[in-house]
């Protein structure tokens, strides 16, 4: 894992230049990412801000080789992932991207254990290893007592902690998220944004989530802002909420 270049600089995690998505539909662009311009330093916890459509998954997908560029480049500590076949993503993404949806996208048969060992089945680690490692996420993440559990068990909060400990398996160095706290109570969200700060420091990751929940303020290193494709300062953010009055002000899910 390159994360200095020999001469002890530091390579950052995430490096986009000019990153531009344009869906086709039909004869019709959208523009989803307009020229985007990120440098994301290993270690740091980052918001991700910008209303509903701002282009939000979009980068992240971009980021997690989910999605490629229209134009520019995307490196990911050091390695532009851009131009990489599908094998190639699928490949690098299981073994250096931890991902956390909305969705949180738990198998409902399968126990919070066998959840997130088949992370690391798919990577194909050894049994003793995946036993280790399982065990080791379920209890960064306070479930040791709830292995046994299936997620209908859980509450929403539980479950969303197994998906925490599956993305958190095969150690990425990178963890995206996207709005993990959307459908939790603002108790559970804090406990969330918590947790998340503790696995930044403990384990040495970088996390980008995307989100328009106004707690993350409090709990990130940095809040980045995201209007129609492009990143944009605080300002300038906030004037456009301003601007738009209070309706626009609330972000639409
Ligand atoms: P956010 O996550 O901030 O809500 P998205 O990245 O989902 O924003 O969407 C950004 C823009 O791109 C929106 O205008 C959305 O309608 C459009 N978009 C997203 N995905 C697709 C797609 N698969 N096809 C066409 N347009 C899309
Ligand atoms: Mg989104």
């Amino acid at each position: 894992m390159p994360s200095s270049n020999g001469n002890g600089v530091s390579v950052p995690v995430i490096e986009t230049k000019e990153l531009w998505r344009v869906y086709r539909l039909g004869d019709q662009e959208i523009p989803a990412l307009r020229g985007v311009n990120l440098t994301i330093n290993p270690g740091s916890y980052i918001a991700l801000k910008g209303r509903s459509g701002s282009g939000k998954t979009t980068l992240l997908n971009c980021l997690g080789g989910l999605d490629r560029p229209t134009k520019g480049t995307v490196r990911v500590s050091g390695q532009e992932i851009g131009t990489w076949n599908e094998r190639q993503l699928t490949r690098w993404r299981r073994h250096q991207v931890g991902f956390i949806f909305q969705s949180l996208g738990l198998l409902p048969a399968l126990s919070a254990y066998e959840n997130v060992e088949l992370m690391l089945r798919m990577i194909g680690a050894d049994p003793k290893e995946r036993r280790r490692r399982t065990l080791e996420c379920l209890e960064l993440v306070g479930l040791t007592k709830w292995a046994d559990h299936r997620p209908y068990e859980m509450s929403g909060g539980q479950q969303q902690r197994v998906a925490v400990a599956r993305a958190l398996a095969n150690s990425p160095r990178l963890i995206l998220a996207d709005e993990p706290t959307g459908e939790l109570d603002s108790k559970t969200g804090r406990e969330m944004l918590t947790l998340f700060g503790n696995i930044v420091r403990e384990q040495n990751m970088t996390m980008l989530m995307a989100t328009h929940d106004s707690l993350v303020d409090d709990y990130v290193d940095e809040v980045l802002h995201l209007r129609d494709g492009q990143i944009v300062t605080a300002q300038q953010f906030a004037e456009e909420l301003e601007a738009g009055g209070a309706q626009n002000a609330k972000p639409s899910v």
